[in-house]
């Protein structure tokens, strides 16, 4: 069985309970990345440290889901899928490789956000979804911020 990714002890999935976002920081170039792959996918390094982020992005992609594959999530559809770009390492190394995350897109008080205000371009913040007591999703949700770049959504 896989182990969790330990972060000065904690698991990866604590410090999401502790409502703290980090990913893995190249210890040679310097990059950032998630998933927590063990081998830099830039130049291979495989020593890193974990970086705590500010959690504020923009939405670099989305989908909507109509169609729950597990029965268990029936009844939160239709619900949005987010794929944010963080502010941390936007546009870098290149501009198709930037450091991104999916997740839901949610509501302030944590319910699936409605299909028409989700746009590519939308300024987002994390949050994060309680499941347990030692467990958390990280999530995002809208901000008051204007968009940057293009919008476009679903027509
Ligand atoms: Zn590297």
């Amino acid at each position: 069985m896989p182990q969790p990714v330990q972060y000065r002890g904690m698991s990866l999935i604590a410090h999401a309970r502790a409502h703290r976002l980090v990913v893995r920081k190249c210890a040679a170039c310097g990059l950032l990345r998630y998933p927590p792959t063990h081998a830099c996918p830039w130049c291979m390094e495989l020593r890193f440290t974990w970086q705590e982020l500010s959690g504020r992005g923009t939405i670099y992609s989305y989908e909507i889901v109509h169609h729950a594959i597990q029965p268990g999530f029936k009844e939160l559809t239709p619900y949005p899928v987010v794929l944010v770009e963080l502010d941390e390492q936007r546009g870098r190394p290149t501009p198709d490789e930037s450091l991104r995350i999916i997740a839901n897109l949610l509501t302030p008080d944590l319910r699936p956000e409605a299909e028409e205000k989700v746009a590519i371009g939308t300024r987002v913040r994390v949050v994060f979804q309680d499941l347990a007591d030692h467990m958390a999703l990280p999530q995002f949700t809208l901000t008051d911020e204007p968009p940057q770049g293009r919008v476009w959504r679903l027509p």
